[in-house]
């Protein structure tokens, strides 16, 4: 049955063979009243064997994901593959093209837009097209991120501790490969409507990733993530080759107890006393709040609850009473 949706391409998702193309998204605006935002897809498809669908830009300021998923876009040829790899390198493009964690076009978070909106605005008619269209065909849904513009992560993979015990002892698999010192797993505690999640209630294998941060596209960073990429794909069977396994062991850390994520108790410039990857102890101050107006007054301490490993920190030194400003995480069993 064929799925009502305002997104079209001229691609044959079921075709073999390489393609390139568009999502085509309506879109009028000021300038132009009958338009389209041109969102690229690659599909490249040969024999039998799972899908793949592997997303970059889901927030626009995170580059290493965009920037590993366009060079396998140009360089992947359909003999190398078995099965199917579908390539969208910024998923969110207006936000990609403006360096943006939201959308300029409508203002919207595309990790708080799913399912999404047959009708809804431009990131939510994105979202609902992914929903119905691309995720059902998919075995593997990879969304690549990093800690955006305001947000610095020890990289690592990551996941949610999912219900189903099959499915979680599958995702933990692929995220223990992808390469990095940690895996890392979180609780959504900025809201609802994330990718990953819709992903995970149609029972896919999830990769997700928090790949450094800070806005920039970090060279060690973008190398750990096109090993991931490589190495998922090996190991699901799409791609012939060996797996490089780093020189380190993996640890397994959850910051599983909102405690976990430490809020800046006001606004001002936050001073990080540690850097990701150092441990804070509970009760420790990690950082300091500096209200810039007043030298004459203390800085405003912000305290670890919890013991563990700083995995992600503040980026931008500006800050506002309520941003999460250090995020600790425990090791725990695998
Ligand atoms: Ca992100």
């Amino acid at each position: 049955m064929a799925v009502k949706t305002q997104v079209s391409t001229e691609i044959d998702l079921d075709r073999p063979g390489k393609q390139q193309g568009y999502l085509r998204v309506p879109y009028s605006h000021n300038l132009a009243g009958w338009a389209e935002l041109q969102i690229p897809i690659t599909v490249i498809a040969n024999g039998s064997g799972p899908t793949l669908l592997a997303i970059g830009g889901t927030h626009g300021d995170e580059f290493e994901g965009p920037v590993a998923l366009m060079k396998l876009a140009r360089a992947l040829q359909p003999e190398e593959v078995q099965g199917r790899v579908i390539i969208i390198p910024a998923l969110n493009l207006p936000a990609v093209r403006a360096g943006t964690r939201l959308s300029p076009v409508d203002g919207m978070n595309m990790n708080r837009a799913f399912p999404g909106e047959y009708n809804g605005s431009v990131t939510s008619m994105i979202a609902h097209y992914m929903t119905h269209v691309l995720m059902p065909l998919a075995d593997i849904v990879m969304d690549i991120h990093s800690g955006g513009r305001s947000m610095v992560f020890y990289p690592c993979a990551t996941l949610h501790r999912v219900p189903d015990d099959a499915q979680y002892a599958r995702m933990l698999a692929a995220a223990r490969i992808w390469g990095t010192r940690y895996v890392f797993i979180y609780t959504d505690v900025a809201g609802e409507g994330l990718l990953p999640v819709q992903a995970e209630r149609m029972g896919k294998l999830v990769v997700t990733t928090e790949m450094g941060g800070g806005g920039e596209c970090n060279p060690g960073v973008l190398r750990v993530a096109e090993r991931g990429i490589r190495n998922i794909m090996i190991q699901q069977g799409l791609l012939s080759g060996q797996i490089e396994v780093p020189p380190y062991e993996v640890t397994l850390v959850a910051a599983s107890d909102p405690a976990d994520y430490v809020a800046a108790p006001a606004d001002g410039v936050y001073e990080s006393l540690f850097e990701v990857g150092e441990e804070v102890r509970a009760g420790q101050m990690v950082g300091r709040v500096h209200p810039v107006e007043r030298c004459d007054r203390p800085p405003e301490p912000v305290m670890a609850r919890t013991t563990g490993i700083l995995i992600g920190r503040r980026a931008i030194g500006v800050t506002s009473q309520g941003d999460v400003v250090a995020t600790i995480a425990r090791v725990v069993e695998g």
